[in-house]
Parts: C-alpha cells; sequence; structure tokens
C-alpha cells in the first residue's frame, strides 16, 4: 500500500547544500523523485563547473579565445541569458567577471597582486562574447577572457529541478541549492516560510517571507570570503574594478523563477542600494530585500508597502 508524507534530503553538490522537500501521495515514488533532483542537480554541475577541467565550460574557457567552441543548446541558451542580464544591469552582472575572479580563491586567501587585476581588468565585458545560434558556438573576441555561470546556474538548475517534480505530478515542494530557492504550492496547510540570514549573526535570521509558487535568492557577502589588512574579500566582484563592493551585506531577491531571482540577486550586490532598488522596481513581479552595511534594511515598493 502506498504511504503518503513530506519527504526531504539534503545532499552537498555544487560546492553547496541542495534540499528538496515534497509531498507525495505515494513515498517510494517520492524517494525516486528527490534522486532524480540530485541527478539533475550534479548533471547541470558537470555541464558547468569552472572547477572539473572536463566539464563543457571548461572547454569554453580553455578554447573560446582562439576560435569558437560549439557547446550544447542548453549551455548556450543559459550563456545568452547570463548576456541579457548584462544589458539589464548595464554590466554590473557579468559573467566574464572571471577574468579577474580567477585569480581568487577565498579559501587559501589568495587575490591578485595589481599587475594581475590590471592585465585582467580588460578582458571583463560581456560584450567580448561572441554567441552564434546558427553554429550554437561561443567565441571571445578578446585573449583572457573567462566565463563563469555561478551566479546564475544554481538557480537554473533549481528550476529545471522544479520543472522535473511538475511533470511528475508533483503540486508542493521546495528545491534549494544555497541560496537559491523556489517552491510550489504549500507546506502543509501553510505557505512555505523562507528565513532571511542576518549577514553578521551566525544562524540568526532577521526576517521570515511566505512564499507560493515563488522563488527567492540570497546573495551575501558572508558566504564565500576572506579578511586581509581589514577588507573583506568576497566572491562577488563589480566587474568594473574585480573587486568587492562594500556597501550591501545581503540581497535578497523575490521573483517568479529562481533562473532571474539568482542572477538578479547578484546584480543588486553589486548595484549598490539605489540603482538596485530601481531597477527591481522597474521589473514585474519582483522584489527586493537589502541589508546594508550599516545593518539597515531597503525594500522595493511592493514590499515597503506591506512592511511599512
Ligand atoms: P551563491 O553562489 O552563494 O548563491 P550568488 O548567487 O550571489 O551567490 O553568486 C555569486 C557567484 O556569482 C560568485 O561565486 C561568482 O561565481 C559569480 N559572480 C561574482 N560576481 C559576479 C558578477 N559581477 N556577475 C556575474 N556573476 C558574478
Ligand atoms: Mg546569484
Amino acid at each position: 500500500m502506498a504511504v503518503a508524507g513530506w519527504l526531504h534530503e539534503e545532499d552537498a553538490i555544487m560546492g553547496t547544500a541542495v534540499n528538496v522537500e515534497l509531498w507525495d501521495d505515494d513515498e517510494l515514488q517520492g524517494r525516486v523523485l528527490i534522486q532524480s533532483v540530485m541527478d539533475e542537480m550534479r548533471r547541470i554541475d558537470e555541464l558547468m563547473s569552472t572547477y572539473k577541467p572536463d566539464s563543457e565550460l571548461s572547454r569554453v574557457n580553455a578554447g573560446a579565445s582562439d576560435s569558437p567552441v560549439t557547446v550544447s543548446t542548453e549551455l548556450f541558451k543559459l550563456i545568452g541569458l547570463a548576456l541579457n542580464y548584462s544589458v539589464i544591469t548595464h554590466g554590473a552582472f557579468d559573467i566574464t567577471y572571471a577574468s579577474a575572479g580567477q585569480y581568487y580563491d577565498y579559501r587559501t586567501g589568495k587575490k591578485p597582486d595589481s599587475k594581475q587585476l590590471a592585465e585582467a581588468l580588460p578582458a571583463i565585458s560581456y560584450q567580448h562574447v561572441r554567441l552564434d545560434a546558427a553554429h550554437s558556438s561561443v567565441h571571445f573576441l578578446q585573449k583572457g577572457v573567462r566565463i563563469d555561470l555561478g551566479g546564475i546556474a544554481k538557480g537554473y538548475a533549481v528550476d529545471r529541478c522544479i520543472a522535473l517534480l511538475q511533470a511528475a505530478g508533483v503540486n508542493n515542494a521546495l528545491v534549494s541549492a544555497g541560496g537559491d530557492t523556489r517552491v510550489i504550492g504549500r507546506h502543509w496547510d501553510h505557505p512555505w516560510v523562507i528565513g532571511i540570514r542576518n549577514p553578521r549573526v551566525h544562524d540568526a535570521i532577521v526576517t521570515k517571507i511566505p512564499l507560493e509558487d515563488a522563488a527567492i535568492s540570497t546573495s551575501g557577502d558572508y558566504e564565500r570570503y576572506f579578511e586581509k589588512d581589514g577588507i573583506r574579500y568576497h566572491h562577488i566582484l563589480n566587474p568594473v574594478t574585480g573587486k568587492s563592493p562594500h556597501e550591501i551585506h545581503s540581497s535578497s531577491i523575490i521573483g517568479g523563477n529562481a533562473t532571474d531571482t539568482d542572477a538578479l540577486s547578484t546584480s543588486v550586490f553589486v548595484m549598490g542600494v539605489e540603482k538596485g532598488l530601481a531597477l527591481i522596481n522597474s521589473l514585474p513581479d519582483t522584489e527586493a530585500i537589502i541589508i546594508d552595511n550599516q545593518g539597515r534594511m531597503h525594500y522595493s515598493n511592493g514590499l515597503a508597502r506591506v512592511v511599512q
């Protein structure tokens, strides 16, 4: 006999914690579905990781400065989406940040010296990336260009997994990969509730957001960083300077899908409070909660009406 229930599993994939929680009328089928979600996360990681030298993305980075590299439709489309985000954020979101980003190692406290940085900066520009749809190929128009999809790939993976669950008939579920979460339906008789972390107090939450059929992504300066001479070097870089911005401690974006909220949370972090909120207020069905470097909270218009 089938037993219905809430199922929950966590795994370490894409260098982060992946969580899946769902209701299935048949527990056995639910367990199988959770495994297919974890497999999908691993598949995308294999495709897009810059840590794996034989991933498709690593192949692009190795060859695309010399000549166009043919890629899968999936990678081609995601790079195209990332370039669109560069356009709407006026370059704040830029996957070629990695031209400088490759010289940082947050685990060992490594950063580029001023000569390395000066050489890397001209290679940062999404305009160096040329996509050719007819050949499904990627070409870098300049030497030294590197791309990294770390600012969008986890959100994309979460969306793929939600689509997979929906296709299998699941109506109530949560999928998260690190700071990127998407929910469908409800949790028991309530909306899902996602906590926004206090960026300076470990394991503390500043507020809780109820969500149904929505995505939320948080970018913070506390996830991956080291400190040297009183400066925090963290994993989000301003493409103009090749250095970490310090105006914001965390930016959370709420929207319809996790690919968008992932790219936008990274973007707003780089743009700062004023420009970031202006961007979010210009987008339909998208909201932001920003915690600045004084610990102050800032809300987009749709939330400000509710909170204040
Ligand atoms: P997390 O990876 O913790 O979910 P984010 O969504 O904020 O956090 O993404 C940060 C990642 O985005 C970095 O680790 C890096 O791979 C990438 N990144 C950093 N700066 C930029 C940028 N200016 N534009 C696009 N991607 C970036
Ligand atoms: Mg992001």
